[in-house]
């Protein structure tokens, strides 16, 4: 499978949009381009320059789904029409007080509320410190002593996660918990690994985030393997590379300690690749969401897939990629009936500019990935052209 049939992969975009996400992609292939453009938006929103208009006609439209579910449906909708799922997160960043961690809880909420009627929706997300403090889940990691209010304040975070794995369960839709910095993720271990004890007997509502650039992620995917036949429960696994490697490895240099993050991007792959093959040897007890943009992985699994004789169409195998990134694998995928799930981030222009921007750096930092994009979106208005 090569990926590259861009008359499937770009079957909803006109040629306006083909042409404008080109525009984009090749805006952020020059890093000095990206820098600038930080700078402008961020001056003009001190300046309350009217740049919400450029932006949502531009950027936010390309990697955005809308400014609210509703807005959002009618591309949740345009996907659902080409076999592609979606989840929806509501994108918005920096939660710092006990009133953000509640309205966080409140938008996951919604967009369960939105999967009702559709679908299309199979799936939900949130941020673990969407839901409490970061320093919180730091002391808890730490085994740090909390203080009376630390206490009270990680038995709200835990409620958070009841209240949305209460309602998912009762939806029958499943929930990614995001993967964070290794500094505060082995609370979130816990609380997740608990949490699937509980309410993954029957199903996979929880899915728990593995970062297969951390060293060691391996072995603890084979530890659940284990505490799944133990408690009996269905390890839900969103797998994932990894998107804090720079934070991470000079965070270790700064404090002197090894670094947690796999020496090369081969080591990565390596053990990217052997977490699937492990979870394929074990598919009764595993049900896997493969979120990379990586061409190579993906024609791994498949063929894998294939050789254990797994239908393309197994209920405990999904595919997702980022909107607006990667179509060629997604509506590819979906064509040939795997499972596939676009993640959806939404919000008010102003508020998701830190997401957009990130996805900017992203594709910056890949230049592979959008040398790929770029050429790809070139054959599809040459096919049309002469088609
Ligand atoms: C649907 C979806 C959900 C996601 N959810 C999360 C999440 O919850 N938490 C999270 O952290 N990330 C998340 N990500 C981002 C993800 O972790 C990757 O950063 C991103 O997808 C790029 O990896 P790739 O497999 O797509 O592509 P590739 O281009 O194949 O891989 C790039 C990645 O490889 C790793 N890498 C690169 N160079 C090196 C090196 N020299 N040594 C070691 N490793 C290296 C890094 O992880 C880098 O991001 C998500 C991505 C998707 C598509």
């Amino acid at each position: 499978m090569r990926f590259n049939n861009t008359k499937t992969a770009f079957s909803l975009k006109s040629n306006i949009e083909l042409r404008r996400a080109y525009f984009l992609f090749k805006l952020i292939s020059y890093p000095i381009l990206v820098r600038l453009g930080k700078y402008i938006i961020n001056l003009s929103i001190k300046l309350r320059l009217p740049i919400k208009k450029i932006i949502r006609m531009t950027v936010f439209d390309q990697f955005c789904a809308g400014v609210n579910t509703k807005d959002s449906m009618k591309v949740v909708n345009l996907l659902g029409s080409k076999n592609v799922k979606s989840y929806l997160h509501y994108s918005v960043e920096a939660a710092n007080t006990e009133k953000d961690y509640d309205d966080c809880l409140s938008s996951t909420l919604d967009t369960l509320e939105v999967s009702k009627g559709s679908s299309f929706l199979p799936f939900s997300v949130f941020k673990p410190t969407g839901y409490g403090s970061s320093k919180l889940f730091e002391k808890r990691a730490n085994n740090s002593q909390l203080t009376d209010d630390e206490s009270l304040a990680w038995k709200r975070i835990i409620k958070r996660f009841e209240i949305t794995f209460d309602k998912a369960k009762s939806m029958g839709i499943s929930v990614f918990v995001d993967a964070e910095e290794s500094w505060i993720q082995p609370a979130i271990d816990q609380i997740v690994e608990q949490m699937m004890i509980k309410y993954n007997k029957n199903r996979p509502v929880v899915f728990h985030t593995l970062q297969m650039y951390r060293k060691g992620r391996l072995n603890y995917l084979k530890e659940l393997n284990e505490k799944s036949l133990q408690h009996k429960f269905i390890v839900g696994i969103k797998l994932v590379r990894g998107a804090y490697m720079e934070m991470e490895r000079s965070r270790a240099i700064s404090k002197n300690y090894p670094s947690p993050i796999c020496d090369t991007k081969n080591d990565t792959d390596l053990q990217y690749d052997q977490a699937i093959s492990f979870m394929f040897d074990n598919i009764d007890r595993f049900s896997m969401f493969l979120g990379s943009h990586n061409e190579a992985s993906a024609r791994k699994a498949i063929e894998m897939a294939k050789k254990a004789k797994i239908p393309n169409n197994h209920p405990n195998i999904s595919f997702g990629q980022l909107y607006g990134m990667s179509d060629n694998i997604t509506f590819e995928l979906a064509d040939l009936g795997y499972r596939v799930v676009k993640y959806l981030p939404y919000g008010p222009v102003k508020e998701v500019i830190p997401y957009l921007i990130r996805r900017a750096n992203e594709n910056t930092s890949v230049a592979g990935q959008t040398n790929r994009e770029l050429n790809l979106i070139l054959e599809e208005l040459d096919r049309r052209k002469t088609s």
